[in-house]
């Protein structure tokens, strides 16, 4: 398939002759409404009912047993290996094809990532290419779950659902519990994302969301830890929120906390957008749907849902013959003023990670080279 005929495709979509983004936001709400409401209040920061709202709301949407809110996606994700029990010196399981923001939560915890492939169905962490790791390179001692080679804890395991399609959850909870792992979903793109009808996120010990400007909702900036237990969610809240121990006026804190409450002037805006969420996912799984039919047929794979999943198709992606084709298609879709990009590089070529520990990579090369990201935003014209 040409280029020009993607750019014809994704201009007749969205009817505009102007630049078009991967993802934009959209505001057409109640966001002005409640983001007002708590200027007038005054109740702009830390404290505020539209955090506690926003909390039950992805509460009851995810059906997770305890939300709580952060600053920011990866403050979600630092807090989360913090709770699961990540310490200094100890190794953790990701792949390599992810944001960069998976690993720098791991790497500011004082731990190093072992990339493991991949799996091509999913484009998210590889069951059995974990187990196949472990198999080779660990042993269960009285640490837990240990290196052979340099003696360090395995502790977690961290998948992430990529452009929202849930990776095989099951057999990742099983391969967690036959080598005493915590299981850390970075759900940051998955938000609206069902693994066999159970929320992303909520399988693992812990879950971490995003609400980046380009994530399917936004807060302008935001995160949430998703906890498997009410006692855990607790715990979650209290070292977010500086680890202090409520009293009317003293200052005790119980151990180093974090300050990565989210504001109530974000929270405002993430409730508003929990009221359309259903409706982006639809629309984006319309948009999807389209450009499937599009691809079908033609030399060009089109990145679908896992059959067990019923995802929010956050980044429409596809996977193109070769790389001459992905790197023509790149340079002539933005020069069309249509915006694509290519995956991210592979963690494991990044300065701060190239010393990493590597399982075989083969698939994650290969989406490597391959992948191209299309525009995503939701239609919502004529509603
Ligand atoms: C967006 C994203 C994050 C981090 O979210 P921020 O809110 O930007 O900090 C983490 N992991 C992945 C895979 C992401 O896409």
């Amino acid at each position: 398939m040409k280029a020009a005929s993607i750019v014809e495709f994704v201009r007749d979509t969205y009817k505009t002759d102007e630049f078009i983004p991967l993802h934009a936001p959209t505001f057409n709400g109640n966001e002005k409404e409640y983001v007002l409401e708590t200027i007038e209040s005054t109740f702009v920061s830390s404290v505020g009912k539209f955090v506690d709202d926003f909390e039950r709301k992805i509460e009851v949407y995810t059906g997770t047993a305890k939300a709580v809110t952060t600053v920011n996606g990866t403050a979600a994700l630092h807090t989360a290996l913090y709770m699961a029990g990540v310490q200094r010196g100890d190794l953790v399981i990701t792949q390599a094809l992810t944001f960069v923001a998976t690993c720098n939560a791991l790497y500011h915890m004082g731990a190093d990532p072992i990339f493991v492939d991949v799996s091509p169905l999913s484009l998210g962490l590889c069951p059995k290419a974990v187990e196949e790791y472990l198999d080779e390179f660990a042993v269960l001692t009285e640490q837990g779950c240990t290196h052979k080679q340099t003696g360090q804890r395995i502790k977690a395991v961290v998948p992430m659902h990529t452009f929202g399609h849930p990776v095989e959850l099951n057999e990742l909870v099983a391969v967690c519990a036959k080598w005493q792992l915590s299981l850390v979903e970075d759900a940051a793109e998955s938000l609206g994302s069902f693994y066999k009808g159970k929320h992303t996120g909520t399988i693992g010990e812990f879950g971490a969301v995003s609400f980046n400007g380009n994530k399917i909702i936004t807060t302008g900036g935001g995160g949430m830890v998703l906890c498997r237990t009410q006692e855990l969610g607790l715990r979650t809240k209290h070292v977010t929120t500086t680890a202090k121990v409520p009293h009317p006026y003293e200052f005790f804190h119980d151990e180093a906390g974090f300050n990565y409450r989210m504001p109530n002037l974000n929270a405002a805006l993430g409730c508003a957008q929990m009221e359309v969420l259903e409706r982006y996912v639809a629309r984006k799984r319309d948009l999807a749907n389209q450009y499937r039919n599009l691809f079908e047929m033609t030399e060009v794979k089109f990145v679908v849902e896992p059959e067990y999943a019923h995802s929010n198709y956050w980044l429409n992606a596809i996977i193109c013959p070769d790389v001459k084709y992905r790197d023509e298609l790149l340079k002539e879709t933005n020069t069309a003023g249509v915006m694509t990009r290519p995956i991210w590089k592979l963690m494991h070529r990044l300065p701060m990670f190239e010393n990493a520990l590597c399982g075989d990579l083969s698939q994650s090369r290969f989406l490597e080279a391959h992948i191209v990201n299309l525009p995503s935003t939701p239609v919502l014209k004529g509603e």
